[in-house]
């Protein structure tokens, strides 16, 4: 066996990214006493969605209400969303826009000293820095950071089963960390990398959603028996063509029109014919009617901005995408005039989207002491960055107020050593196969049979059937997978996790029997919305290896449909 180091500490975040930051510093300001710990497979210099920057807040209330931001998230997403955590996100969401201020990144204001703003929900930020200052605040605050440990497996209590603590295995150094806390609180945000990326070769890795996101908190807790939401509600960016930067810059940020190759205004035609403004998911679904029709690419048409606007739009990019910047300059004697946009490959999100834990108001999982915050927790789309702040609040908060309850455990010492020498298995092993080849099937798969980009993001029952195959086959041969590093270990894992999520992703769109979220969810089989039968949401709890699908009541207390 491994030598492994065996740490206690009060408070443990799995993520050091921006809700487990914040977490953490929440945790330090508001209980000093407590010991904290952070273990992160990155570095929190630089990790998860905030690595790159950010230009906008793209949740705050400008002279609006939590409840109108309740109301514009439903009607967003046909109305299946956890009303009790949006409310709950939104009456939080301001404040969280002062944290964000507080930790030193600026937020420009106008003449009148107020945020400038890119919709009625949206101001602009000047967030390139914004990772670097959150990670300086953790340090400040004493909380402990243990960079570069990914987190595999979860520790349960031997008595009654509650979560302890977590396994990880440093990337550098191969060392094991057993991490034992009152509380465990997973922020590891939502996964990339199951269906196949846009971008061929070397820059496969030039994705919307962090390419190191492998979803292995949802992994971890879909192991240990936690109870899932949503994951049919995939979520799909539309971005600019092959440099994946985010069009809410161009089209929020200038107004520019959205065109079809032939320079029509779909979206403006669109609007006007349904007589009301279009959803996200429509502005999508619409771009991809325009291919159908032959009438794709559709482009952002950026000819009507002035020298001052465009470089304008070049600043805001060099705030979170610089890989556009070198394309928008290219020529600096001449504006580009049409940016080119299309889908990118579906994600499990639950901060864009609502795919993650079933969680309760305080940010509790269904196992108990342990906790889900940010993109990682479900139920809640549209939280962005100052809504996963602000679930990171709510979890922070609930754990204080129960700490001395929750203070004493027993450690199941024995079921951890053994999930320590599963997870090392890889390294070492006579496996035949390397991580790359198990991933290329897997996304090969789920591209073809699950609704990938070059699907339309279709899907039917007779092709999910397929991939649910074929995903049985290439789960029982991910043990042959092998690893020489740390590094390489990890991948081996985030490749066997992202196989177990897309067995659970299956088993949703399976179970969602209609179209509720066109491109996020549209089933060729059933092409209609059937608020008869599908208001409700679809969960799942894995139990021996199985997965279990479960149906719940749209309305709270949520109970269990089709269960006396
Ligand atoms: C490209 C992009 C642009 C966006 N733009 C905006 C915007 O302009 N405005 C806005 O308000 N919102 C924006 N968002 C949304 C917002 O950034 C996210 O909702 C938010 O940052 C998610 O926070 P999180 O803590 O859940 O996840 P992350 O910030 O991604 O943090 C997850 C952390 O967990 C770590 N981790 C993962 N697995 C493990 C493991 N096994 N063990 C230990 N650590 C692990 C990761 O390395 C990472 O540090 C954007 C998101 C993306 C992806």
């Amino acid at each position: 066996m491994e030598k492994i180091r065996r740490i206690k500490t009060d408070i443990l975040i799995i993520g050091g990214g921006t809700a487990g930051c914040l977490a953490g510093i929440f945790a330090k300001q508001k209980a000093p006493h407590l010991d904290v710990i952070i273990l992160e497979k990155a570095n929190i210099v630089r990790s998860g969605c905030l690595a790159m920057g950010l230009n906008a807040v793209n949740a705050h209330l400008i002279d609006s209400t939590p409840e109108a931001y309740l109301e514009y998230v439903k009607k967003d997403n046909y109305n299946v969303v956890r009303s009790d955590l949006v409310l709950s996100i939104g009456k939080r969401l301001n404040r969280m826009t002062e944290v964000i201020e507080n930790l030193g990144v600026p937020l420009p204001r106008d003449k009148d000293d107020k945020y400038i703003s890119r919709s009625s929900r949206s101001i602009v930020m000047h967030g390139e820095q914004i990772k670097p200052l959150i990670s300086e605040a953790v340090i400040s605050n004493g909380i402990k950071v243990y960079n570069r440990t990914p987190v595999y497996r979860l520790v349960r209590d031997s008595d009654d089963g509650s979560i302890t603590g977590a396994i990880a295995v440093n990337v550098r150094t191969c060392e094991v960390f057993i991490v034992e806390a009152s509380a465990v609180l997973v922020c590891t945000g939502g996964a990339s990398g199951i269906y196949r990326p846009s971008n061929p070769g070397l820059a496969r890795t030039k994705t919307w959603y962090c390419p190191y996101s492998a979803g292995s908190g949802l992994a971890m807790g879909i192991r240990a028996g936690a109870e899932m939401t949503s994951f049919e509600m995939r979520f799909v960016a539309l971005r600019t063509k092959d440099v994946i930067a985010p069009t809410g810059t161009l089209v929020l940020g200038t107004r520019m029109p959205q065109c079809n190759a032939r320079g029509e205004k779909f979206i403006d035609i669109k609007e006007e014919m349904l007589g009301r403004k279009i959803t996200t998911a429509e502005r999508l679904l619409f771009a991809i009617e325009e291919h159908k029709k032959g009438t794709g690419p559709c482009y952002v048409d950026v000819s009507g901005l002035n020298r001052e606007q465009y470089y304008n739009l070049v600043e805001n990019y060099l705030n979170m995408a610089p890989s556009i910047v070198l394309d928008l300059l290219k020529n600096p004697d001449e504006q580009q005039t049409h940016i080119e946009v299309c889908g990118s490959e579906p994600y499990i999100n639950g901060g864009h989207g609502m795919a993650g834990f079933w969680i309760d108001e305080r940010r509790r999982t269904t196992l108990d002491r342990f906790y889900a915050a940010g993109d990682v927790a479900g139920g809640a789309p549209k939280k962005y960055i100052t809504g996963c702040f602000a679930e990171a609040e709510m979890a922070i908060e609930d754990i204080l107020e129960r700490f001395d309850a929750i203070r004493a455990y027993n450690s199941d010492y024995g079921s951890a050593e053994k999930s320590v020498k599963e997870i090392l298995m890889p390294l070492g092993s006579k496996g035949h196969l390397n991580y790359c080849e198990v991933e290329e099937r897997l996304q090969k798969i789920m591209e073809e049979y699950a609704g990938g980009s070059t699907q339309n993001y279709e899907v039917s029952r007779d092709k999910l059937m397929l991939a649910k195959d074929y995903l049985s086959v290439l789960d029982e041969k991910t043990c042959l997978m092998k690893a020489e590093t740390g590094h390489e270990l990890m991948r081996v894992q985030d490749t066997i996790d992202r196989v177990l999520l897309s067995r659970v992703l299956i088993e949703h769109m399976l179970a969602r029997q209609e179209t509720r979220w066109p491109c996020y969810q549209t089933r060729l089989d059933f092409p209609m919305r059937n608020d008869l039968e599908f208001k409700i949401f679809i969960n799942s709890v894995m139990n021996n290896g199985s997965i279990k699908i479960l149906k719940r009541d749209l309305n709270p207390p949520y109970d269990q449909l089709g269960v006396n």
